[in-house]
This record gives structure tokens, C-alpha cells and sequence, in this order.
């Protein structure tokens, strides 16, 4: 075991509890650390607290959606280099520009495919900030 490793910590935020559930599982799989929060005053608060590597954000939760979180969290200076990803089911051209306005670095679409989810999350905590414009050049998201 290596002693200098130190797990990433990725906190989920999603209401739906199967969705969750499935994406906390196949992290831990993989030797992250999760924290979760169901709605948007929730991950406030987590994001403040266990200040996370990455956070994976559900655009719409309760009380305050996903839209909000990301301009709050992006304007504390502790977040600018905090990867937030938005987790959505609604990844249409019109989405997308929304989600780059709102400070995200990325989306990664629902249904999760859980094959291609340990790839995509660690390509956001290397650095892979600019794929929502790349892929709006490239492709049409069908959902
Ligand atoms: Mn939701």
C-alpha cells in the first residue's frame, strides 16, 4: 500500500436515493471517499464542510436547485479550482449553456453508465474542464 495516497473525496449530490445509491457505490468501488447531500442547502453545507475534490451536482434537488448551488459555491474562493459537475438527465444544447453559466466545469449525463463513470469523474479531477464546449461542437446529446 502506498503511504502517500490519499483518497479523493467526491461529494454526490442527488435526491433520487437508487441514483445515489448506485453512484456512491461504484465510487467506493473504485477507492474514493463519498459524502452525500439530497438537496440544495444540504450541499452547501457539505461542500463547506468536507470540502470536497469533486462535486457531483444533481440539477434538480429540492429547495435550492443545482443552478444555485454551482454560482454560490463559484463564488467562494475556496471552490474556483474545485471541480463541479453537474449530474443531469437534461444535457441539451440549451442545458448546457445554462451549466457553463452557472460555473460548472463539466456534466456527466443520467441514466449514470456506470462503465464509463470512474473514467469521467477522474478526467474532471485531472484537469478535463473545457468537454461541455467540445462536446457541443461535436455531437447532438440525445435524452
Ligand atoms: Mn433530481
Amino acid at each position: 500500500m502506498e503511504k502517500t495516497h490519499i483518497p479523493k473525496k467526491i461529494l454526490i449530490v442527488e435526491d433520487n436515493e437508487d441514483s445515489r445509491e448506485l453512484v456512491v457505490k461504484v465510487l467506493k468501488n473504485k477507492g474514493y471517499v463519498t459524502v452525500e447531500a439530497v438537496d440544495g442547502e444540504e450541499a452547501l453545507e457539505k461542500a463547506i464542510a468536507e470540502k470536497p475534490d469533486l462535486i457531483l451536482l444533481d440539477i434538480s434537488i429540492p429547495k435550492l436547485d443545482g443552478y444555485e448551488v454551482a454560482k454560490r459555491l463559484k463564488n467562494m474562493e475556496e471552490f474556483q479550482g474545485i471541480p463541479i459537475i453537474a449530474f443531469t438527465a437534461h444535457a441539451m444544447k440549451g442545458d448546457r449553456e445554462k451549466i457553463i453559466v452557472a460555473g460548472f466545469e463539466g456534466y456527466i449525463s443520467k441514466p449514470v453508465n456506470i462503465r464509463k463513470l470512474p473514467e469521467q469523474i477522474r478526467a474532471y479531477l485531472k484537469g478535463k474542464w473545457e468537454s461541455i464546449l467540445g462536446g457541443e461542437e461535436k455531437q447532438d446529446i440525445d435524452c
